[in-house]
């Protein structure tokens, strides 16, 4: 599969393009969707892999039926409204784009067509929206409101008290005297709030395998929440303050790579050159960083970190969720298996990997029936082996499993972590 920010065609979203709505800029967007919508030969093998075909069997909530609607707007036809509707149950999930013989580039295409219709979305839905990306997308924000909702725990219902995840408590990294390597770790937003122990499980891995994680001030979201909720700029803004905290360390050689364990904002991370493409300021920064970005399981598959180890009271039978984004937008479908198995886990049968669990950003709370479905399925697959616990690899799919289940829910870098504390 094509890697995001090898794609050529034009962000519709990018800030110079946002900026000038003007009929010729209008005209050559629509153009290059029809070009890549020509490759679409409506064979409709994609909707055998979508999510939300398999849930409601609806013709138009599959990639085929979505094309179809976004190939209506390309020629002025067909109702906005019903787009919306459509093109708002896409998950973004990509699976359509792995089994596509005809290599049609699916998300760039939803890219357009959503942009075509936001202007429709109701007000109502509109401000759900900032809200949630000013609750969810912002430290400043979110940790507060967490912190307070944790002190009125015992009074809230149960079902909002399932929605609070426990506080996680984390060993602290590991520092070496001897560290040859340094790699920044990224933090994010919501992760550092409500699972701090996964980038605390990373740089004690990290620790052991003598790579320095230095501390890197001023970054923040990666813009993935704001970008596919509709509002680029704001996206773009992110992006570029993070461009501006890693610079110095990612310029000349500072650090060996940029380490991202959440496989969501990885993803986001890999488009930054596209989406930056035309601000000469930061094309270059961001063609740096998506070159450095690397999934942990890049950095350790590659390290001493082979041959099983001794598992001790630790979970040894493992169900793992390969978030869709790790396998699809990375192109990382088997690599934590591997990485999980040659360290001693015995890995239940999944025999769908990358299927989306319904979690996909803040999809689970604005559809939160769909998302619910399609959890429901993803837990019945995972659960089949006698698992003793799920793993995975995004913030975003392991607090939306974590609801549905009495199972517990980890990154995978947790469980490998303690293996290399004793
Ligand atoms: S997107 Fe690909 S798989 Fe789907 S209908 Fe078009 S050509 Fe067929
Ligand atoms: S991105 Fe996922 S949900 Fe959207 S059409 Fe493709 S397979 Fe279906």
């Amino acid at each position: 599969m094509d890697s995001v920010s090898s794609i050529e065609v034009p962000c519709t979203r990018d800030s110079k393009v946002l900026d000038d709505g003007s009929p010729r800029i209008e005209a050559s967007r629509s153009r290059q969707a029809a070009d890549l919508l020509r490759a679409c030969v409506h064979c409709g093998f994609c909707n055998s892999a979508c999510p939300t075909y398999k849930v409601t069997g609806d013709e138009l909530d599959g990639p085929r039926g979505r094309l179809y609607l976004i190939g209506r707007l390309i020629e002025g036809q067909g109702s906005p409204q019903r787009a919306l509707r459509h093109l708002d149950r896409c998950l973004t999930c990509r699976a359509c784009e792995g089994v596509c013989p005809s290599g049609v580039r699916y998300a760039r295409l939803l890219d357009y067509g959503r942009e075509r219709v936001e202007a429709t979305r109701p007000l109502r839905g509109r401000l759900l929206r900032r809200l949630l990306c000013l609750c969810l997308g912002s430290r400043r924000f979110l940790a507060p409101g967490v912190a307070a909702l944790r002190v009125a725990r015992p009074l809230l219902p149960g079902r909002y008290r399932r929605l609070l995840p426990p506080r996680t408590a984390a060993a602290r990294p590991v520092s070496r005297s001897r560290e040859r390597r340094r790699m920044l770790l990224f933090e994010g937003c919501v992760q550092p709030v409500l699972a701090p122990s996964i980038n605390l499980a990373a740089a004690r891995l990290f620790g052991h395998l003598g790579i320095a994680v230095p501390r890197v001030r001023g970054e923040g979201c990666c813009g993935a929440l704001h970008y596919h909720l509709g509002f680029p700029r704001q996206a773009l803004r992110r992006a570029r303050a993070n461009l501006d905290a890693w610079w110095p360390w990612l310029q000349g050689g500072g650090a060996d790579a940029l380490v991202v364990t959440a496989s969501g904002c990885a993803a986001m991370i890999r488009d930054y050159p596209r989406l930056l493409k035309d601000e000469p300021d930061y094309a270059g920064r961001a063609a740096v960083a998506a070159g450095l970005l690397m999934d942990p399981v890049q950095v350790l598959a590659d390290l001493e970190l082979s041959g099983p180890r001794r598992l001790g009271r630790g979970p040894r039978r493992v169900a793992l969720h390969v978030p869709c984004t790790q396998a699809h937008a990375l192109a990382l479908p088997t690599q934590v298996g591997e990485l999980m198995q040659r360290m001693g886990f015995e890995l239940t049968p999944n025999s769908s990997v990358g299927d989306c669990c319904g979690s996909a950003g803040a999809y689970s709370l604005l559809h939160p029936r769909m998302a619910g479905a399609l959890r429901t399925r993803r837990l019945e697959a995972l659960t089949v082996g006698q698992a003793q616990c799920i793993a995975t690899a995004n913030i975003g799919c392991l607090l939306h499993l974590r609801r549905g289940t009495p199972l517990p829910v980890l990154h995978w870098l947790e469980l490998l972590a303690p293996l290399l504390d004793r």
